[in-house]
C-alpha cells in the first residue's frame, strides 16, 4: 500500500477512535485521544510520519469543542494532502502557506498588517499561436467557438525581452526564489523570438520555472536542452488522435506525432543529464463531442503519455464560461468521464508515474453549475495578496492572475512604465486587496482556487477553534530556509 493511502487509513481509524472515546453518550468523563501527524520528509508522492498519542481526561461539556476540533484537524489533514500530492503547483502555490507565508498567514489571523513578496509568477511571453483550439482563441470566422478573444485591430504582441529581463530582475529582488511559469492565455510561449536568451536569463538569476506548452515549436534541441533545467514543461494536449487534433486544435498534419516525439526527445534529455525536470502532459475535459473517439480518448493519451517518458498525466475540467453556456458538459458525460479517469488511476498511478485529476467528481461537477462564481468562497483574493498569481500579460500588465480573458480583479499596473518592485508596493496594487472577487470573478484557476479557498478555510477555522493555527504550526510548519531569501518589499 502507497504510505500516502496508508496514512489517510490511518487517519481515519484515529479518528474513528478519537470520536468514540469523546463522544460517547453513556460516559460522564470519558479521554481525548490526540492524533499528532508529523511530516517528516516530504516529496512530491507522499509523506512519511510520526505518530504520537496522549490521553487527557476531560468532562461531558467539552466534547463538542473536542468534535469541533477534531473536524478541522481533519478537514486540515486533506488540505495536507493536496500540498504533498503531485498537482505541479503543490510546491510553488500551496506548500509555501506553510513555510515563508506562514508568518503572512498569522498576521492575517490577527488583523495585522503584512505584504507579502511574490512567490510564483506566471508570465505570457506572446499572443501568437501556431494553434486556434476551439475552447481557447475565438476565432474571427467563426465567434461561438472560441473563449478569449484575439486582438483583431493590431498585430498580435510578445513581450519584449528587454522587458522580461527587467520582469525578472525585480522578481529576484523581490524573492530571489519566485517561481516564474512561462505560459500564455491565447499565446504559445515556445513561439517568442527571444526564448533562448529569456530561458537563459532565468536560470543566471537562479529562479525556479515551468513551461507550458502545446509541445509543436519546441522542435529545436537548443530549446529542450535549456528546459531540462526547468522544475517541470506542461505539455498541453487535450487529444489523442490526429483527427481531434486537426479538427479541434486547427492543427496541421503531423503536428500530434511532432510533440509526441518532442516529449520523447525532452524526457531522453532530461534522463542524459540527469536532471529532475517533470514532464507534466494535461487534458482539459471537454465535450464528449470534442473527441473523434468520444471519452475512449482519455485512456488513449494517458498511455501515450507514459510511453513518451512523461511523469504525471493530469486531467483538468473545462469550467462553465458565463458567455459559452452551450459548451458546457453534461452532467451525465463528467460522471461517465470520471468513471474511465477512475479506471485509469488504480490501473497507472504508481510512484513513477501519476494519473491525477486535478479536481474531484463533485467539484468537477461544480464547475459545470452557472454561476460558477458561487465556487469561490474567498471573501478577498487571497492567492495574490500572498505573491501567488501575479500575471505579466504580453502587453506588460501585471493582472491580478491568469484568468485575464474573463472577469478578475483585473490590472494592477503597467510594467512598461514601472517596475515590478515599484508596482509590488504601490498604492494601485494594494487598494485591489479590499475587493470581494464572489461579486467580480468569473472563475479562478483551479490552483488559485485552492489557494484561496485554503486560506478563507483557516481564517473562519482559527476564529472556531483558538487551537488550530498552534497546532499547525507546531507540527506542520517548516520555517523554511527560503525566509531568508525574501527581500524588503519596498521600493
Ligand atoms: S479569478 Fe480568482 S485569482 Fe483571479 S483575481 Fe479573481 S479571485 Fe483572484
Amino acid at each position: 500500500m502507497k504510505s500516502s493511502t496508508f496514512l489517510q487509513h490511518l487517519w481515519t481509524v484515529t479518528l474513528a477512535t478519537a470520536l468514540f472515546f469523546n463522544l460517547s453518550p453513556r460516559k460522564s468523563q470519558t479521554h481525548i485521544v490526540t492524533f499528532v501527524a508529523h511530516g517528516a520528509s516530504f516529496n512530491n508522492q507522499a509523506f512519511s510520519c510520526e505518530l504520537k498519542w496522549t490521553t487527557t481526561s476531560i468532562s461531558k461539556q467539552d466534547r463538542s469543542r473536542f468534535a469541533l476540533r477534531i473536524r478541522l484537524r481533519q478537514e486540515f489533514m486533506n488540505y495536507f494532502k493536496v500540498m504533498h500530492g503531485p498537482y505541479r503547483y503543490a510546491a510553488s502555490k500551496f506548500l509555501p502557506l506553510l513555510q515563508d507565508k506562514w508568518s503572512d498567514l498569522k498576521a492575517l489571523t490577527e488583523g495585522r498588517d503584512f505584504l507579502s513578496s511574490p512567490s510564483f509568477l506566471e508570465i505570457h511571453l506572446g499572443e501568437p499561436c501556431n494553434f486556434a483550439c476551439d475552447y481557447c482563441r475565438q476565432d474571427p470566422r467563426n465567434r461561438n467557438m472560441g473563449l478569449r478573444v484575439i486582438p483583431l485591430a493590431r498585430p498580435e504582441m510578445f513581450m519584449p525581452r528587454q522587458r522580461v529581463f527587467k520582469l525578472l530582475e525585480s522578481a529576484h529582488r523581490l524573492n530571489t526564489r519566485t517561481e516564474i511559469r512561462y505560459s500564455g492565455i491565447i499565446g504559445e510561449p515556445g513561439l517568442h523570438p527571444d526564448l533562448i536568451e529569456i530561458l537563459d536569463k532565468t536560470v543566471e538569476l537562479g529562479l525556479p520555472f515551468g513551461f507550458t506548452t502545446n509541445g509543436v515549436p519546441l522542435d529545436r534541441p537548443d530549446v529542450l536542452r535549456r528546459l531540462t533545467k526547468a522544475a517541470w514543461v506542461h505539455f498541453s494536449m487535450d487529444g489523442a488522435t490526429e483527427e481531434t487534433y486537426m479538427k479541434r486544435k486547427h492543427a496541421t498534419k503531423g503536428d500530434l506525432e511532432k510533440v509526441l516525439r518532442n516529449e520523447r526527445k525532452l524526457a531522453d534529455l532530461i534522463l542524459e543529464t540527469n536532471s529532475k525536470t517533470r514532464i507534466i502532459v494535461s487534458l482539459l475535459l471537454q465535450p464528449k463531442s470534442y473527441y473523434s473517439q468520444g471519452f475512449s480518448e482519455i485512456g488513449m493519451l494517458c498511455g501515450m503519455a507514459r510511453e513518451v517518458g512523461a511523469d504525471t498525466f493530469e486531467i483538468k475540467m473545462q469550467h462553465y464560461d458565463p458567455r459559452h453556456p452551450e459548451r458546457v458538459m453534461a452532467r451525465e458525460e463528467v460522471r461517465e468521464a470520471y468513471g474511465i479517469i477512475d479506471e485509469l488511476g488504480k490501473r497507472y498511478d504508481s510512484r513513477d508515474y501519476r494519473v491525477y485529476p486535478v479536481q474531484s467528481l463533485q467539484e468537477a461537477l461544480d464547475k459545470i453549475q452557472p454561476p460558477v462564481a458561487g465556487i469561490i468562497k474567498a471573501k478577498r483574493c487571497w492567492v495574490n495578496r500572498f505573491g501567488l498569481s501575479s500575471t505579466a500579460s504580453p502587453l506588460s500588465e501585471l493582472q491580478h492572475c491568469c484568468q485575464y480573458a474573463m472577469h478578475t480583479l483585473g490590472i494592477q499596473g503597467n510594467l512598461a512604465r514601472n517596475d515590478l518592485v515599484a508596482i509590488w508596493s504601490s498604492s494601485d496594487r494594494l487598494r485591489t486587496f479590499e475587493f470581494d472577487p464572489r461579486r467580480i470573478c468569473d472563475v479562478c484557476s483551479p490552483s488559485d482556487l485552492w489557494a484561496n479557498n485554503f486560506i478563507q478555510w483557516l481564517l473562519d477555522s482559527a476564529d472556531k477553534d483558538n487551537t488550530l493555527l498552534p497546532w499547525i504550526e507546531q507540527h506542520f510548519v517548516k520555517r523554511d530556509l527560503s525566509e531568508k531569501n525574501l527581500r524588503p518589499v519596498s521600493t
